[in-house]
């Protein structure tokens, strides 16, 4: 899909035509122009030619069919990946907010690509509107959307405001802001960006390591932004907001997952916030080849302790586990078949 034509299409025409246009295309969510029937047909002629609606993406459905992985191929040739989970009557989509990411997180395939390149407004939109076209067949509709995908959105800040305020419009896709969500390995600056912010969109931090000598060994930016530092900046964000900040962790076999790294996550949080204001997602990591994923009684071990300590633990579905669902697993494959 590529709008980038649309307003020199739109010159020549009357205002309401933008209207119409960006209702055909978010809120019907047409895939072709020939859909969009209150346009006239020239002008559909015309948006045919230079602004394709066409959405260059693969997709593997998971066996048990809650989830769908989509690798979106972009006009350049580099390609992305977007999740779609469904469950408890949520549709949730996990976008990419760049190609390949320069964090280099140790558990991470899409942080051993490296950095490729920010995704324009379009790019990450269209990751959503591929999911909505999809479920529209079936009577459903994307209900959330979070940025965990492919990349540091902080690092993309501006076109991942912009493409939340598409996703957000009322005479579009209307995704509540409450019901998208950032995630951020901690880029300080977009936390506190995030706090100015008019729309109501929730934040996570992925934290993964409860003390610092951990931390930068799974995570380096905690060399930049140690975890210090990112629980000042959080604090100013939930007394400034009010909302809750979800802390990501996830459960590595052996690495992170021991009682005492419980006992310090709890005490980091209990000491650091409003407990009623944090929560901790636990969640089975997708083995990438370093590391494995803690077996399940250790996860309920450490959800146990931080909830006995006050600090409110959930765990997270694994989703998609066998098409790869994971932070750039499938990137990662594409990008060694191209070179
Ligand atoms: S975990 Fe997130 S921040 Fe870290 S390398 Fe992967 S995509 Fe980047």
């Amino acid at each position: 899909m590529d709008l980038s034509k649309l307003n020199e299409i739109l010159a020549g025409q009357p205002t309401y035509r933008a209207g119409q246009i960006k209702e055909a295309v978010y809120r019907l969510s047409v895939a072709d122009w020939d859909e969009a029937i209150g346009l006239p047909r020239e002008l559909r002629q015309q948006l045919k030619e230079k602004c394709p609606l066409n959405i260059n993406a693969e997709l593997f459905v998971s066996g048990g069919g809650n989830s769908q992985k989509a690798v979106v191929r972009l006009t350049d040739g580099l390609k992305i990946e977007a999740v779609l989970m469904c469950h408890d009557n949520r549709n949730t989509v996990c976008v990419s907010s760049q190609a390949g990411c320069p964090m280099a997180c140790s558990f991470c395939a899409t942080g051993k690509m490296g950095f490729k390149r920010n995704l324009a407004v379009g790019e990450i939109v269209e990751q959503v509107l591929l999911f909505v076209r999809a479920l529209k067949k079936e009577g459903q509709r994307v209900t959330n959307v979070v940025f965990m995908g492919m990349g540091e959105p902080f690092l993309n800040y501006d076109n991942v405001m912009a493409a939340i305020k598409v996703l957000n419009d009322q005479k579009g896709l209307n995704i509540g802001g409450r019901h998208i969500s950032i995630s951020t390995c901690g880029v300080i600056e977009g936390i506190e960006k995030l706090i100015d912010e008019p729309l109501q969109v929730n934040l996570a931090v992925s934290l993964h390591a409860p003390n610092n000598r951990l931390r930068s060994r799974l995570m380096p930016v905690n060399n930049k932004y140690p975890i210090n530092d990112i629980m000042k900046s959080v604090l100013r964000y939930v007394k400034n907001t009010n909302r809750r900040v979800m802390f990501e962790y996830i459960m590595i076999d052996g690495i992170n997952d021991s009682e005492d790294c419980a006992r310090e996550l709890a005490e980091l949080i209990r000491s650091r916030l409003p407990l009623k204001l944090a929560f901790v997602n636990l969640i089975y990591y997708n083995p990438t080849g370093i590391y494995n994923t803690s077996l399940p009684k250790r996860v309920k071990m450490f959800k146990t302790i931080l909830m006995q300590a006050g600090v409110e633990a959930t765990e997270r579905y694994r989703f998609g586990r066998e098409i790869n669902a994971a932070c750039g697993q499938l990137a990662t494959e594409a990008k060694s078949e191209k070179e």
